[in-house]
C-alpha cells in the first residue's frame, strides 16, 4: 500500500485501466469474480455470432439483460471512480481505458473525451437491419410488459447493445488511443480487471516496456502481478481513495 501510494503520488500522467470490479461496489456484478455472471451464463451466448443467427441464444442473452439491465440503470459512481476523477482535477489523468460499458467515469465526473470505452457502452442499443436507435431504458420497459426478446419496432430487425460481444471487432479507434495512452503514461494503473480479455490484458506490459511503472488494484490474483512494481489485493471503493488521497464515501 505505502508503495503504491509513494509510486502513484511521483506520477505525473496517470493512466488508468479499469474493469468490471471498479463497478461491483456500485451493485454491477462482473463477469469472473465470486459472484460473477459466468458462474449463472453460459459465455457462449455473449457471442457475437450465435447471438446475431440463433434467436434461443436471444433469449437467453435478453434473461440477463432483464436481470442485470435495472441494475446498470439503477448504479451511481463509487468511491473508486470518485478517486479517480479527483486524479483528473489535480491534472495527472492521462487518460482512462475502460473494459467498462456503464458510463460511471464520466458520471463521476471525468470528461467525455478522457474515457475510452473499448467495449463500447451498454446504454445504447441499435438496430442491426435499419439502424434505428434506442436506449436501454426503454427496451426493458418493453421487456417487463411481455416482449421476451424486443425487435426493432420500425423493422423487426435484431436488436443489439452497444456494448462489445466476444467475436466482435474492438473499435478501431478506441483500441489506437488506449494503446496511445498506455504508452505515453509513467504510471499505469489497472483497477478491478482479471487481466486476461484482450486486448485490454495486453496493455499493462505495453505501458512497462514503454517505462512506466505498473500498479494493480484488484480482490484477486491477476496473471500481470508479478510485471507490477506494487499490487494492492483488496476493493476498489476502499483502496483507491487512500491511494490517491481523495475524499472516500
Ligand atoms: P472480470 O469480471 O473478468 O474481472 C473482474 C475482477 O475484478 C476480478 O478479478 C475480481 O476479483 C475483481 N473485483 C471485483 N470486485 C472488485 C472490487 N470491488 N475491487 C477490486 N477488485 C474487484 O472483469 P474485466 O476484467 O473487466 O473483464 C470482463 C468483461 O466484462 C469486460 O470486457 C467488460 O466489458 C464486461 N463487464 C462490464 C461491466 C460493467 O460495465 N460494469 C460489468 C460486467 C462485465
Amino acid at each position: 500500500m505505502e508503495r503504491a501510494a509513494a509510486l502513484l503520488r511521483a506520477a505525473r500522467r496517470v493512466t488508468v485501466l479499469s474493469g468490471a470490479g471498479i463497478s461491483t461496489e456500485s451493485g454491477i456484478p462482473d463477469f469472473r469474480g465470486p459472484q460473477g455472471t459466468w458462474r449463472r451464463y453460459d459465455p457462449d451466448d455473449f457471442t457475437y455470432e450465435r447471438f446475431i443467427s440463433m434467436p434461443e441464444v436471444r433469449r437467453r442473452y435478453w434473461e440477463w439483460v432483464r436481470q442485470v439491465g435495472p441494475l446498470f440503470e439503477r448504479a451511481a459512481p463509487n468511491a473508486g471512480h470518485r478517486a479517480i476523477a479527483a486524479l483528473w482535477e489535480q491534472g495527472r489523468l492521462e487518460a482512462i481505458v475502460t473494459q467498462n460499458v456503464d458510463g460511471l467515469h464520466q458520471r463521476a465526473g471525468v470528461p467525455h473525451d478522457r474515457v475510452i470505452e473499448i467495449h463500447g457502452n451498454g446504454s445504447r442499443w441499435r438496430c442491426l437491419s435499419c439502424g434505428a436507435r434506442y436506449d436501454r431504458a426503454e427496451l426493458l420497459a418493453r421487456a417487463a410488459v411481455g416482449e421476451a426478446v424486443p425487435e426493432c419496432d420500425r423493422c423487426g430487425g435484431v436488436l443489439k447493445s452497444g456494448s462489445v460481444m466476444f467475436g466482435e471487432p474492438i473499435p478501431h479507434e478506441a483500441l489506437r488511443a488506449a494503446r496511445a495512452a498506455a504508452e505515453r503514461c509513467d504510471c499505469f494503473l489497472a483497477v478491478g480487471s482479471s487481466l486476461v480479455v484482450h486486448p485490454a490484458a495486453a496493455l499493462p506490459s505495453q505501458a512497462k516496456r514503454a517505462g512506466a511503472v505498473l500498479l494493480i488494484v484488484n480482490r484477486e490474483p491477476t496473471p500481470l502481478d508479478g510485471l507490477a512494481d506494487a499490487v494492492v489485493r483488496g476493493s476498489a471503493g476502499a483502496i483507491l481513495p487512500r491511494l490517491l488521497e481523495a475524499p472516500g464515501t
